[in-house]
C-alpha cells in the first residue's frame, strides 16, 4: 500500500490513520511512501512481529528526543541543583540514579520536563514524537507513566502490555525500592 503525502492535510491524515495502520486488519500490508518525513513510521509499521515492533520505536523514539535537546542545558544544573531549585531534580529519590546520571534509557522520564523548562525551551512532548503513534493505546498510556524504570522494566511493560499488570508491577518496584533504600 503505498502511501502518498503531498502536503500538510495528507499528513495529518495519515495520522490520524496510523491506529488502523498498526493493527491485526494490516498484518500482510507492505507500506510504502514518497514522503521521506514518515520513512520511519514506515519502517515501523512493515514490522511485523510485535515485539521488534516495539524494540524499534523504542529506540527511534529515544534517539529523536535524545537529538532534539543535544546541546541544550534543560536542567541547568549548578552543584547539583537544578533549575527548578531542587537538589539532583526530578531523579532524586529513583534508584537509577548513579554517580554520573542516570543509568539507564527510560523513554517516560525523557518525555518530561517541569514547567521551568518548557516556559524557557521548546521540548518534545508524547504528542510530537509521531512513531509513538503506532504503538497501541494501552502501551501509549504505559509509555506516558513509565516514570523511574529500567529500559529493560519498561521495554517489558510494553511486552505485555496490560494495564492491570503494569500497574501491579509498577507498584510493586517502587515498594521494593523503597524498602531497599531503606534497609
Ligand atoms: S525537569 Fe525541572 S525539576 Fe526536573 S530536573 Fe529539570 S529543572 Fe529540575
Ligand atoms: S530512570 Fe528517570 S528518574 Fe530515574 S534516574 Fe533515569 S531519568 Fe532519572
Amino acid at each position: 500500500m503505498k502511501i502518498i503525502i503531498n502536503n500538510n492535510d495528507d499528513l495529518e491524515k495519515f495520522y490520524k490513520k496510523i491506529k488502523y495502520y498498526r493493527s491485526i486488519l494490516f498484518i500482510f500490508t507492505k507500506f510504502e511512501s514518497n514522503n521521506k518525513d514518515i520513512e520511519k513510521i514506515i519502517y515501523a509499521l512493515n514490522i511485523k512481529n510485535r515485539f521488534k515492533r516495539i524494540d524499534y520505536i523504542y529506540e527511534e523514539a529515544c534517539n529523536e528526543i535524545d537529538n532534539y535537546n543535544k546541546n541544550k542545558n534543560l536542567c541547568n544544573f549548578k552543584n547539583n541543583i537544578c533549575r527548578n531549585k531542587v537538589k539532583y531534580g526530578c531523579c532524586r529519590k529513583c534508584y537509577n540514579l548513579g554517580n554520573k546520571g542516570c543509568t539507564t534509557s527510560n523513554l517516560t522520564c525523557k518525555l518530561f520536563f517541569c514547567s521551568k523548562v518548557c516556559d524557557k525551551y521548546k521540548v518534545l512532548t508524547f504528542e510530537d514524537v509521531k512513531i509513538l503513534k503506532c504503538l497501541s493505546f494501552n502501551n501509549q498510556v504505559i509509555i506516558k507513566h513509565d516514570f523511574f524504570t529500567k529500559k529493560e522494566e519498561l521495554l517489558m511493560d510494553l511486552y505485555v502490555g496490560s494495564m492491570t499488570i503494569f500497574i501491579f508491577r509498577y507498584l510493586y518496584r517502587v515498594i521494593i525500592h523503597r524498602l531497599i533504600r531503606k534497609i
